[in-house]
């Protein structure tokens, strides 16, 4: 998508809305970079570095790592120059004080979020995609057991990976995730709501028709079509 300034949109919705599935779909259509703040912190975890240590503590008890750090994370990621011509976050921010650090971060560099489209999806529905969920130990790629299977079971289609099951997404702790959401992540629909920035998306449609809506919303954001 070609544009004067960069574009910036936040996902929002609770865990297992589709948020990363459609960041990863729209992001080479959009020529907007994904940045995902579970990723990086995986990725972290991964290289086994101080705050990937420090971030699995509360990821494995489905609680919200420190505002602090997380901030200080996504803010980093965000000056890479893969990110100079926008971002879509998924993820981030999940707390009131992470969202005015993100506005305050962007206000600096003249820029602000275009966008922040809500998926809505049932509790039912969001726990039968979590317990399903499966994801590529090598590039991150996200499937369903059921819903959005891989072609060969267990394998990628994108790098040949392997899939496994992220240890987070066990029933216990899917509920606390849940939880956690409507507590602490869910004051942010009003916080961009006053802002005339959501537009509410039915995230329990077909993987493809999200995606639409999707896209229909953000071009009506971006170039007033
Ligand atoms: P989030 O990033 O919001 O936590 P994901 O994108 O990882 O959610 O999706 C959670 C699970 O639901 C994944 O297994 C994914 O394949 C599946 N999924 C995503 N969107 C849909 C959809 N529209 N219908 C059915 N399953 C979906
Ligand atoms: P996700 O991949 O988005 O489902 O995130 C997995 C876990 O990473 C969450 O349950 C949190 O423990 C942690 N996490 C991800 N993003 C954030 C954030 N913005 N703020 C705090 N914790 C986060």
């Amino acid at each position: 998508m070609s544009s004067t300034h960069p574009a910036y949109l936040v996902f929002i919705g609770p865990p297992g809305a589709g948020k990363g599935t459609q960041a990863a779909m729209l992001e080479k259509k959009l020529g907007l970079k994904q940045v995902s703040s579970g990723d990086l912190f995986r990725e972290n975890l991964k290289n086994q570095t101080e705050l990937g240590l420090l971030a699995k503590s509360y990821i494995d008890r489905g609680e919200l790592v420190p505002d602090e750090v997380t901030i200080r994370m996504v803010q980093d990621r965000m000056q890479r120059p893969d990110c100079d011509q926008g971002v879509i976050l998924d993820g981030f921010p999940r707390t009131l004080e992470q969202a005015s650090a993100l506005d305050a971060m962007l206000a600096s560099q003249g820029s602000k979020i275009d966008l922040a489209p809500v998926l809505t999806v049932s509790d039912d529905e969001l726990i039968a995609r979590l317990t399903g969920r499966r994801v590529c130990r090598n590039c991150g790629a996200t499937y369903h057991m059921i819903f959005n299977p891989p072609r060969v079971e267990d394998v990628c289609d994108a790098c040949g990976g392997e899939l496994y099951q992220r240890s987070d997404d066990s029933l216990e702790t899917v509920r606390n995730r849940l939880y956690v959401y409507y507590k602490q992540t869910s004051p942010l629909i009003g916080y961009y709501y006053a802002k005339g920035l959501t537009t509410f998306i039915d995230g329990g449609q077909a993987i493809d028709v999200v995606k639409q809506a999707l896209l229909d919303a953000i071009q009506t954001a971006l170039h007033g079509k």
